[in-house]
């Protein structure tokens, strides 16, 4: 065979043949580099070249330059990226690339030359240089990288450089990873747990497809019960893959892993550095990264022989991608187990209404853990009503929270606060003349950061410093800032217990693994008595001694009420209460709302789950809403207003009439602009069974429009902005 048909990490660019050239083997699968017009691109040979009508004579291919020394993709998961690609209506190229995600990975660099400080300061110092120094510390990474750290120009580091502060590392970059020893500390299992354990890993030693739900309450164990099937794909020499939804939990995961399988795991997430990012691609695609944790990019990894998925808190929704290939990684991860035959774990104390539904028609298997491990009991949640007992004016925790936590602080135990909301105000407005601050690129407020001192918009990233007096009326002293946001609970916490040691957990605050783990040393070693968070706390940790929660304002995942708005709204809360009384001190949880009688909060303090997913599940049947229909979103978007309008227009004026089927829209967005764009918005509606994907190709395929006008579509969509 001397033609293959070669699939280009380029998107514009549909998959191209070559030429295999005399003496070089180049299999389906193996990574090379090609001609592409006047440019060098790296590729996949995807299968064998197509002859047809109009092809390129086989003489005339452009030839294969070369092929990388990596093991080739497996055929496995060369369908799980067409399928990807297919499902999501993405562009192969775009899921190639999250499986080619390190560059050097494949291209065969041995080292690479990193720069950390000499200890020598340079001749002249600058404030940009001391800065960077500062900043920098002792981190070690890229010219880049340390830029990035530094908060300077590389220009800077480059001087830093010639200067003699910073020194040339050369680090090799396939240093083995140790491999985790299933047998290092095994727990001494309860009897529910065993039985648990033992189901997961009789599925693991059985090499085949099985969906699992692992549903137990937060603090049941099931971390402990996965790390047996994890144990015994560790024997049976299977690569194991654990995906979080959150950077910020991977360190502890690391401490606990490493107290039972004697080492760590290989780690992937954003913030790896490139020579990591290297490193660990290398190991995963020589199969010799035995266990890794990461982020949700983590699947599309080139595992050759994976033998084990858990997706831990498997309701997380930042398991779904927003941005690029709009994939849902839990729902790719079960793909990937059915096309690789292996069992796929979804860990959650409260699954998602889908995968319940999944149980439900006996698809998917659940595995129950019933009680929380040892002595610890589930908290106690009661409801505030905040118009019964409201806090006083300009304050925003009401009496009886306030007493909790003075008892809670009396006894030396820990305080969680629990609102969704980063910064100080969501709103900072005008009281002479009504003026709102608005981002100049987006349909959304400005939002008070005090302690960065700036307005910031939270989907763009626009900044201003805030301002002294209205920029609409010129009036002085007249600019309010309204609702809360974290800082501003803290501040009121401040306020009413001078003397409690107070941390605000936000991803302003919190946003790497080593923060993480400072956080988690800190609270533990009780620094910390009170810690103000948003969604980053709700999940995974586990603080004995924390034993009140105190939600903030329950009724704000309520609003804008979406799909999962009222699910998503029970998740949360249960979650954040979850982290209350996990040791052997009882728990507490006050949730603070308007709405005390509204069905979510009945069932948070009911404890009755069963009755409210029904409910629910019944009213998402009779809307043939997810997962008994399903949702497409088509967000069409411009710099020009008309453009975009007139695009969305035609897309639904075209649309096809199938039964089964509606096209709502196209309407202006509830976010109506993004970055500078206009969006439009369609949402196809359609019953399961019916194939959306080609429906919506077809249709789209037959259209053209302006090449400023972006045209997304969102398989399966969270979200409806
Ligand atoms: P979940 O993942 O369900 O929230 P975890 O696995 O985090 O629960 O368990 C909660 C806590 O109880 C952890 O500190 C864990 O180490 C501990 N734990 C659970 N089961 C056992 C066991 N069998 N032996 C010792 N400790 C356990
Ligand atoms: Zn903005």
């Amino acid at each position: 065979m001397s033609r293959v048909r070669v699939l280009l990490l380029n998107a514009a660019i549909g998959p191209l043949d070559y030429r295999v050239p005399e003496g070089m083997a180049a299999p389906p699968g193996a990574i090379v580099k090609v001609p592409l017009g006047p440019r060098q691109v790296t590729g996949v040979v995807w299968d064998e070249g197509r002859l047809e009508a109009d092809s390129v004579d086989a003489k005339k291919l452009r030839p294969i330059l070369e092929t990388y020394d990596t093991p080739p993709l497996t055929p496995e998961i060369r369908r799980l990226i067409e399928w990807t690609a297919d499902y999501y209506l993405a562009a192969p190229a775009n899921v190639l690339r999250m499986t080619l995600a390190s560059t050097s990975g494949y291209s065969g660099e041995k080292t690479i030359t990193e720069y950390r400080a000499s200890g020598g300061m340079p001749e002249r110092m600058t404030p940009k240089r001391e800065q960077a120094l500062e900043l920098i510390g002792d981190t070690q990474g890229l010219i880049r990288e340390l830029s990035e750290i530094g908060e300077v120009s590389v220009g800077v580091i480059r001087g830093l450089v010639k200067a003699g502060a910073l020194e040339a590392v050369d680090v090799s970059l396939d240093a083995p990873f140790p491999v985790p020893d299933p047998d290092f500390d095994p727990p001494g299992l309860e009897p529910d747990q065993m039985a648990a354990a033992d189901e997961l890993t009789a599925a693991t030693r059985a090499s085949e497809f099985a969906p699992i739900l692992l549903d137990g309450v937060t603090g049941s164990g099931k971390t402990e019960v996965y790390f047996e099937a994890i144990a015994e794909g560790l024997r049976a020499g299977k690569q194991s893959l654990v995906l979080l939804p959150e950077i910020a939990l991977t360190e502890p995961f690391l401490t606990r892993f490493t107290a039972r399988f004697g080492c760590e795991p290989v780690t992937w997430h954003s913030s790896l550095r490139q020579s990591q990012r290297r490193r660990a691609w290398r190991a995963i695609a020589k199969g010799e990264a035995m266990v890794t944790v990461g982020a949700r990019s983590s699947l599309f990894l080139p595992y050759p022989k994976l033998g084990l998925i858990v997706v831990d808190e498997a309701h997380e929704s930042a398991f779904k991608q927003e941005e690029g290939v709009m994939y849902h990684a839990r729902d790719v991860a079960v793909m990937r187990g059915n096309i690789e035959n292996f069992p796929v774990v979804l860990a959650s104390a409260t699954p998602a209404i889908e995968t319940r539904q999944m149980v439900e028609i006996r698809r998917y298997r659940e595995v129950t853990l019933p009680g929380r491990y040892g002595a610890a009991q589930m908290p106690d949640l009661s409801a505030i009503d905040m118009l019964e007992d409201p806090p006083p004016r300009g304050h925003w925790m009401a009496p009886t929270l306030v007493r909790a936590i003075e008892e809670t602080l009396g006894r030396k135990e820990q305080v969680l606060l629990f609102l969704n909301r980063r910064g100080f105000a969501p709103l900072t407005l005008c009281r002479t003349c009504g003026h709102r601050y608005q981002c100049p690129n987006c349909t959304a407020w400005m939002v008070e950061h005090r302690l960065l001192a700036r307005l910031a918009c939270h989907h763009c990233g626009h900044v201003m410093p805030p301002p002294a007096t209205c920029e609409e009326c010129g009036a002085e002293d007249s600019l309010v800032a309204c609702g809360p946001g974290v800082e501003r609970i803290a501040d009121e916490a401040k306020a009413l217990f001078p003397e409690a040691r107070i941390a605000i957990v936000t991803s302003d605050t919190l946003w790497s693994p080593t923060q993480a783990a400072e956080f988690v040393r800190r609270m533990e070693r009780e620094e910390i008595d009170i810690v103000v968070g948003t969604q980053l706390v709700t999940k995974g940790y586990h603080f004995p001694n924390l034993t009140l929660v105190g939600v903030i304002d329950a009724d704000l995942g309520l609003q804008g009420g979406d799909l999962r708005a009222a699910e998503r709204t029970f998740q949360q809360i249960m979650q954040v209460s979850g982290r209350a009384g996990r040791g052997e001190k009882p728990g507490r949880v006050f949730i603070q709302t308007r709405e005390p009688s509204a069905p979510v909060i009945e069932a948070l303090i009911s404890g009755d789950a069963t009755s409210f997913y029904a409910a629910e599940t019944d009213a998402r049947r009779v809307a043939a809403a997810p997962p008994f229909g399903r949702y497409a979103g088509i967000v069409i978007s411009s710099e020009d207003e008309g453009q975009a309008i007139e695009t969305a227009r035609r897309i639904g004026d075209t649309a096809p009439e199938i039964d089964g089927m509606q096209v709502l829209g196209p309407a202006p967005a509830p976010l109506a602009m993004l970055r500078g764009r206009h969006r439009q918005r369609l949402l196809v509606h359609a019953r399961r069974a019916l194939d959306v994907q080609t429906v919506i190709r077809d249709w789209l395929g037959e259209l053209d429009w302006p090449k400023n006008v972006r045209v997304t579509v969102d398989v399966d969509p969270y979200s409806f902005l």
